[in-house]
């Protein structure tokens, strides 16, 4: 496995690949790999001739009070874990690199990056929009691959592919769990063992919540009462606290006033300072 840091040489070795009538497949990360990046690594290995991972903590997509300077990182493991998941290249491109002294451009998808966590993160999903179509110019792949557990990440980014007539084909990944049901994410490691313990109500509460749409309740009040009483909010400072729970269309997430077709229960929880997010599309049919 090749790692290259720098945007020019990356951008160079596209351009040879593209000539040669190579399929690019580009897997973007902020590092501090686990089995749910892996997962999105080795799908696209056996759909394209090159597979490029990036690793880039982006501080776009970071607010003034986030974790940008304690994100997790450990470069060296990250190195042997791409290796065995088979990527060819892994593009580590520096902040200076990519946002160079007198850096103005931002692209922003508006309506879908409104609600949920576009509310509580209200410069976030820019920095995403912006980070991830700079890869895309810089690597030019055929193919990207984004995780469903990252929701609204990947409607935005469909959006904006569509709308802006882009080329890639973009792949969403099913959610990678622990055994027990914890959706992987690079922040469990700030959990202690309590508050992993506690960080179960969030997979729980969407087992309950699917279980009561499959027997027939269609009422979205029922469904997210039943939600937050599993994740039951401590009253503590420091402890459980629900950021949002709320039911949205699949792709538009427009609020479902009931439910009427697949509906996504999207969920972003607080366990301590531990933002966590995971959702699931519940399957009803649509009425007639
Ligand atoms: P991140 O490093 O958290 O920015 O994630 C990089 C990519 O991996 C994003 O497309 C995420 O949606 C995806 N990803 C992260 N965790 C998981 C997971 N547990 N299951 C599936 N995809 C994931």
């Amino acid at each position: 496995m090749r790692i290259i840091e720098n945007v020019a040489e990356m951008q160079q070795q596209a351009g040879v690949w593209c000539r040669q009538g190579k399929h690019i497949a580009l897997v973007p990360t902020m590092g501090y790999l686990h089995e749910g990046h892996l997962a999105l690594m080795k799908f696209v290995r056996t759909r394209a001739d090159l597979v490029v991972a990036s690793i880039f903590v982006n501080p776009t997509q970071f607010g003034p009070n986030e974790d940008l300077d304690k994100y997790p990182r450990d470069m060296e493991r990250d190195v042997k874990l791409a290796t065995g998941a088979g990527v060819d290249v892994l593009f580590i491109p520096h902040p200076e690199d990519m946002y160079p002294e007198n850096y103005q451009t931002y692209v922003e998808v508006t309506r879908v990056t409104g609600p949920l966590c576009g509310r509580s993160r209200p410069t976030h999903f820019r920095g995403v929009t912006t980070v991830v179509n700079k890869l895309f110019n810089i690597v030019t792949p055929d193919t990207a691959i984004f995780g469903e557990k990252d929701y609204q990440q990947l409607a935005t980014i469909r959006r904006m592919a569509k709308d802006l007539h882009m080329k890639v084909h973009i792949i969403g990944h099913p959610i990678v769990r622990e055994p027990d049901g914890l959706a992987m994410s690079s922040r469990n490691v700030y959990l202690n063992p309590e508050q992993r313990q506690k960080a179960l109500r969030l997979s729980r509460s969407l087992n309950e919540a699917e279980k009561l749409a499959q027997t027939g309740e269609r009422g979205t009040e029922v469904i997210l009462q039943r939600v937050r009483e599993i994740i039951d909010e401590d009253k503590e400072p420091g402890g459980v606290s629900i950021d949002y729970a709320e039911l949205r269309h699949p792709e538009t997430l427009e609020e479902a006033p009931h439910l009427d077709g697949p509906t996504l229960l999207a969920l972003a929880v607080f366990i301590g300072a531990t933002r966590l997010i995971d959702n699931r599309v519940l399957n009803v049919a649509a009425h007639g």
